[in-house]
């Protein structure tokens, strides 16, 4: 579903120089902008409409006085900066220190000057230059006293941590006479560019005024972003943190995830590589690239996906031991809460790549190889027809659960976005990632065991004495499912109801459960 730009139909934005009355719109300032519709790809679309709306909702033509805003610095980010707002109905005014060079990379509409013309009439003026050049606008010093100053500016890692001042905080001591904002470091000059429909849309906001914050924010707001209030300019380092992080929740799934599948590989290897090699003096190292790998995804998915629902058996149990739910979780366990999105998405891709090399299999020379050699085989002892009816059956169960457990799979990981699921209710949610991530767990388990069918109680699939695979990576999952059964019965699920809705052990409170009270799994709220 399309979503519309924030602001689009919403109050007019004020500015400084910008009354209510004075909305920006696209319209006004073609008198003396070029019109929104010469610029190139999404610029096209102004998020602001040319008409605004009357309190009866009706629409009505705009006033003709755009807001003026000033972008010091002529680069990437003032070129989509300078583009976006003008596309959201604002007039600007560009200061370089070569405006003759810099003029062309501009849209008509904006205005390239000098700096110190730039500065004189804004009262709000996009600092887009970096850092070490900050000290070189001190000239302009007297020219932007009162004003509002937003700064844009990102660190590398390096000078994030070699300043311990924020270069907000820096941009302040530099023109103690102006109010800084920090703004719009954490949107990029692509996304400026494309709109904010196709990127991040929020933009944090800290200042240590709350009238120039405001100010800030409600042009973000126009400008189609969701702005959100960080505090005080000292939170300004932490805001410019933000774009410097990596992924972050995805280290220790990311390792746990890469750690079971080099463990699971090498065991795989030796059972199904350098055994035949040892024992028979066969050469499977072909194996190495596609079917060990294979062998190996299953059983880091599965493992993963009940390490998903592990830490929330143990928080139960814990809940039931102390009696309470008002004592904090161990941090381990807290950091294992915390993770299992990630760890159930990990999980995900390592079904669906499993899923993939399955289908991949018969594609393998090798695999046409050994076909070929098996119906020679079956020609030379005269056998015409070869049928057995169990392994028909296993293999057959055995794919369609598969299937089933993948799909499951793939619906956690679609409402796992954030996008869908904002668009859910919790009930929904918890319904989706507790109960059909619990059948997803039960059906990757009988997947497992079709599999596995008599395999477990054959010696000669102990190769070194090692049982197969399949029968290690069955423990922690089923005691997963053991323990979630355990907690369906009645004594403990009561129990684990009451705490969860207050109830605490020894104290004085007498506590009636509501009489449509729901099972544990939906008031689960670990
Ligand atoms: P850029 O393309 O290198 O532009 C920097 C501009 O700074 C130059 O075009 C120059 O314009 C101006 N400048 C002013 N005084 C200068 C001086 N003494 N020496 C050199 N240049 C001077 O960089 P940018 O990508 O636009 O980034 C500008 C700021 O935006 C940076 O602080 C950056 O961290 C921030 N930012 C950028 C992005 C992005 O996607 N690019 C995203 C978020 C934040 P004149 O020659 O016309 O004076």
């Amino acid at each position: 579903m399309a979503e519309e730009a924030p602001g689009a139909l919403g109050p007019c934005p004020t500015v400084p120089g910008l009354g209510c009355g004075e909305s920006p719109n696209t319209q006004d300032s073609a008198s003396n902008t070029r019109p929104a519709a010469a610029m190139p790809g999404e610029m096209d679309k102004p998020l602001i409409s040319r008409c605004l709306v009357d309190s009866d909702g009706s629409l009505a033509e705009a006033p003709s006085e755009a807001p003026r805003v000033g972008i010091l610095g002529s680069g990437d980010f003032a070129r989509s900066l300078a583009t976006r707002l003008v596309c959201s109905g604002f007039s600007v005014v560009v200061g370089s220190r070569n405006p003759k060079r810099s003029a062309g990379l501009f849209p008509s509409a904006v205005q390239v000057t000098f700096q110190e013309e730039a500065v004189s009439s804004p009262e709000v003026i996009f600092v887009a230059v970096y850092r070490e050049h900050y000290s070189s606008l001190c000239g302009l010093n007297d020219q932007l006293t009162g004003k509002i100053l937003v700064d844009v500016s990102n660190p590398t890692e390096r000078e994030h941590l070699r300043h311990r001042e924020s270069n907000a905080e820096y941009l302040a001591s530099l023109f103690p006479t102006c109010t800084v904002v920090k703004a719009f470091n954490v949107i990029s000059a692509w996304t400026l560019q494309s709109g904010p429909r196709d990127g991040n849309r929020q933009v944090p906001v800290c200042g240590d005024q709350p009238e120039a914050k405001r100010v800030v924010s409600e042009m973000a707001h126009a400008m189609g972003f969701m702005p959100m209030d960080m505090g005080s300019l000292a939170t300004a380092r932490e805001v410019e943190a933000l774009p410097l992080r990596l992924l972050p929740g995805w280290k220790v799934p990311t390792l746990l995830a890469l750690g079971l599948f080099v463990c699971f590989y090498a065991y795989n290897f030796v059972r199904d590589v350098l055994h035949p090699y040892v024992q028979e003096g066969k050469n499977r190292f072909y194996k190495l690239p596609v079917s060990v790998v294979n062998t190996t995804l299953p059983c880091v998915a599965y493992v993963l996906l009940s390490l998903v629902y592990l830490p929330g058996v143990l928080a139960a149990a814990l809940q039931l031991q102390r009696g309470t739910k008002y004592s904090r979780f161990p941090d381990w366990l807290d950091h294992w809460l915390q993770h299992r999105k990630q760890i159930g998405l990990l999980s995900f891709f390592c079904a669906a790549l499993h899923a993939l090399y399955s289908f991949c299999l018969p594609l393998r020379r090798s695999h046409r190889y050994e076909l070929v050699n098996l119906a020679v085989k079956q020609v030379l002892a005269n056998k015409s027809h070869l049928w057995v009816e169990e392994e028909v059956w296993r293999m057959e169960i055995y794919l369609s659960l598969g299937v089933l457990a993948l799909g499951t799979l793939s619906l956690l990981a679609v409402t796992s976005l954030p996008s869908i699921a904002n668009s859910l209710n919790w009930r929904e949610f918890s319904f989706v990632q507790s109960t059909l991530g619990f059948v997803a767990l039960v059906l990757s388990t009988l997947h497992t065991l079709t599999y596995g069918w008599t395999r477990a109680f054959e010696e000669s699939r102990y190769k070194f004495y090692l049982p197969p695979t399949f029968t290690l990576t069955l423990l922690v999952p089923c005691v997963v499912i053991l323990a979630k059964g355990l907690f369906f019965l009645p004594c403990l699920s009561r129990r684990l109801a009451r705490i969860r809705r207050g109830w605490e052990k020894g104290s004085a409170l007498k506590f009636t459960p509501p009489t449509d009270h729901a099972p544990v799994e939906k008031t689960s709220h670990v």
